[in-house]
């Protein structure tokens, strides 16, 4: 039976030492929750370092007791911890991936580590790893995992999450080992990241970095399709909600009624990070205070800071500061029976969290930029009444569910400020009416959620592969082929020009056909029982210029529009229209003057605009746009717009490849058809054969052919042996 296999940075357990013995307790993270009903379950695994810098020796033992909870180590030294983890993972990849690319360090030694771990990490899942299995790797640590992973198990079902933002371009492209970090990213078969913004930067980096093709959320490397897409990420909703009706936090939450009395408790909990906002939130604060002396007293800033990383300069810095800043506000503003900040610098137990939740009056919730933000979503589900106002950052993942939240900039004091006070003085039918809202989208969208929709996609994501996959002609299919070829007494070879034969060229002149495929069609010319058919987009005249002097091909040129059998002469579909052209080559005209490096194909019934040399991005961007502005004129013009591989074609409505082959075919008898392509066009030629013939598609994308082959060489290849 397959299994499914979990791996992170770290396990989902805290390990320690008592008396010679080793003990484990469950972290309680959502993500060890979440995951929790799906690692321990049967022959299940979580792999991931152990917390631990232990003995060779010892490592025996902790595998053996992990084993039992269906967990298993990895054992990472303290010289990897700290090139790997805290170098490469902290110091490089969470300041670029978080928009502070003035911390980030870009250390060689760092990344050698960061590549040697990875490795290590593959040789621990390869201990376990079957055929069938399901991997689902986490987090930004572990980058180059999928990749790694790939190159040893070719079918495996691989999924990979990010839990922190990916940036845009303009950041990523800052890291001198890119290309390395997506090659490895894109090992996976589905990559999931929390919001449709990063899913938006990921694909924009790879098809700029990465010699790649994409299409919606599909991205085509090599013979791969890979998924990307947007899963945001959810809390035990039920457990949180649970919590303030215990006796425990029932104590808690009467002991702050007691001591706090009617101040309205503004509450704000982080991990110690630069990217949470803190000092500006305790700016924010400070204004409020200068400015509306009537809360003095009044309000009251709970702020928990849990410390982290405080190794890293930028962190030991950051901490001082908000020492500083808290000091000076307290000093300036407290008086005798109150402080306007309770600041906490330790983590707490999840009673005392809720306990926090439920009672306080604010949630200030202000990152500079963040991957999600649970803490906002522990707030809302911790309301058992309702009432109560989250304030967000629009810079957190949550801000794109959460949006009844008040939505803030948190550069923008002025804005914080004001949602504080707008949050102070909300009525609370207003309080009850967001909250409500808040909490159906906090409930449903909770944790298992996410890992049943994560999961159900990546299954999705692989059978769509694997039958994919069952359609590439491999060697059986060869045979079959083959055999029917032979036993058939006259065949017609129906194959597209570029992208199938040859390939692509920024120089659309300098993708002539060369020697060994001309060998390849003369080859099979010469046998009487072929025909070969070169069905192409081309001009007649190119065409005529390559082929004409193959005495035994027939040729198809402009989609159709000119047909040439044999030695004859070049025929015309009759009564095709190109007065059209008038209109539309000013309009073709002024987007290639808009657009450095696009020109335009003129043919006798057709226009190319080409964009193949353009800035990536602007040229997609200018064909759409010229798209939607022919709309109506292609419609009441009998055209038809046809967008291919870097290029948008403008040609008559009536003819296409799909009617030419079935033109072509009429009154011949043929008992082997094949056909073969590789563009937007050729699909009409698989649609109006498939029944009749083999039609294969070159190249990975979705097709309606019946079968694929990868590349020109595999078309080659097969030809070859045909
Ligand atoms: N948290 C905790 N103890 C504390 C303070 C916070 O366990 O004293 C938890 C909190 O409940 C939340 C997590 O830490 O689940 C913080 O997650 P978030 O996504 O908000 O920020 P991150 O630290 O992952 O960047």
């Amino acid at each position: 039976m397959s299994k499914t296999i979990i791996i992170s940075n770290r396990l989902p357990v805290k390990i320690t030492e008592e008396n010679n013995e080793y003990q484990l307790k469950v972290s309680e993270g959502g993500l060890a929750t979440g995951l929790g009903s799906v690692y321990k379950e049967g022959n299940n695994i979580w792999i991931g370092w152990c917390g631990l810098d232990v003995p060779k020796s010892e490592e025996p033992r902790i595998k053996n007791k992990l084993a039992k909870e269906n967990l298993a180590p990895v054992f990472l030294t303290e010289e990897e911890i700290h090139l790997y983890y805290e170098g490469f993972s902290n110091e490089t990849l969470w300041p670029i991936f978080h928009y502070m690319s003035t911390y980030a360090q870009f250390e060689q030694t760092y990344w050698d580590s960061y590549k040697a771990v990875n490795e290590k990490f593959k040789n621990a899942v390869l201990e376990f790893a079957e055929p069938d299995d399901v991997i689902w790797i986490q987090d930004y640590q572990l980058l180059l995992l999928p990749g790694l992973l790939r190159d040893e198990l070719p079918d495996a079902t691989i999924g990979f999450f990010q839990h922190i933002p990916f940036p845009s371009f303009e950041l990523f492209r800052l890291i001198p080992w890119r290309s390395e970090l997506l090659e490895g990213m894109l090992g996976a078969d589905l990559i999931g990241f929390h919001t449709y913004d990063d899913v938006r930067h990921f694909t924009s980096s790879a098809t700029r970095v990465l010699p790649i093709q994409t299409s919606a959320n599909i991205i085509h490397k090599e013979d791969r399709n890979i998924a990307i897409d947007a899963f945001p990420m959810g809390i035990d909703a039920e457990k949180f909600s649970a919590l303030p009706k215990t006796s425990k936090v029932m104590e808690i939450i009467n002991h702050y009624n007691e001591i706090l009395g009617d101040v309205k408790v503004i509450l704000s909990i982080d991990r110690l990070d630069y990217s949470k906002g803190i000092l500006q939130r305790l700016a924010a604060f400070e204004k409020i205070l200068l400015e509306n002396p009537k809360y003095v007293e009044q309000i009251c800033l709970h702020m928990i800071v849990v410390p982290s990383r405080d190794t890293i300069p930028q962190y030991s810095e950051l901490r001082d500061n908000i020492d500083k800043m808290v000091g000076n506000i307290n000093a300036r503003f407290r008086t005798t029976s109150w402080n306007p900040i309770q600041y906490f610098y330790r983590s707490f137990p999840i009673e005392e969290l809720s306990a926090l939740y439920n009672k306080s009056q604010i949630c200030l919730v202000t990152p500079m930029r963040d991957g999600m933000n649970l803490v906002s979503k522990e707030y809302i589900a911790s309301k058992t009444d309702n009432s109560g106002v989250l304030i967000l950052s629009e810079m957190a993942g949550a801000s794109k569910e959460l949006v009844e939240a008040l939505i803030v900039n948190p550069n923008n004091l002025e804005e914080m400020s004001q949602a504080i006070i707008q949050a102070l003085e909300m009525s609370e039918e207003e309080q009850q009416c967001r909250m409500t809202s808040l909490k159906q989208t906090v409930t449903k969208f909770d944790i298992k959620h996410w890992v049943k929709v994560f999961m159900d996609q990546l299954k999705e994501a692989k059978e769509t592969e694997k039958s994919r996959r069952a359609r590439h002609v491999n060697k059986n299919l060869l045979a079959e082929f083959s055999t029917k070829m032979r036993s058939a007494k006259k065949r017609a070879l129906f194959l597209d020009y570029d992208g199938t034969l040859v390939n692509f060229k920024a120089n659309i002149d300098d993708a002539s056909p060369d020697r060994e495929l001309y060998q390849l069609i003369n080859k099979l010319s010469n046998d009487d029982r072929n025909q070969v058919i070169i069905i192409s987009g081309r001009k007649h005249e190119t065409l005529e210029q390559w082929f004409g002097h193959l005495p035994a091909l027939d040729l198809i040129a402009e989609h159709g529009a000119w047909k040439k059998s044999g030695t004859n002469d070049w025929e015309e579909t009759p009564n095709l229209s190109d007065k059209w052209k008038v209109n539309v080559r000013p309009m073709l005209e002024s987007y290639s003057d808009r657009t450095p490096g696009s020109f335009i194909e003129e043919k006798r019934y057709s226009f190319a605009w080409h964009y193949r040399k353009v800035e990536t991005g602007l040229g997609e961007l200018r064909a759409n746009e010229l798209m939607s502005n022919m709309r109506y004129l292609t419609r009441e013009m009998g055209l038809q717009l046809l967008p291919g591989n870097k290029v948008l074609e403008v040609k008559n409505a009536e003819i296409n490849k799909g009617k030419a082959t079935l033109e072509y075919l009429h009154n011949k008898q043929f008992d082997f058809i094949i056909a073969m392509g590789d563009d937007h066009t050729d699909e009409d030629i698989f649609t109006a054969i498939n029944d009749v013939a083999i039609t294969i598609k070159v190249g990975t994308s979705i097709s309606e052919a019946n079968y694929y082959l990868r590349n020109v060489e595999e078309v080659r290849n097969l030809l070859n042996s045909l």
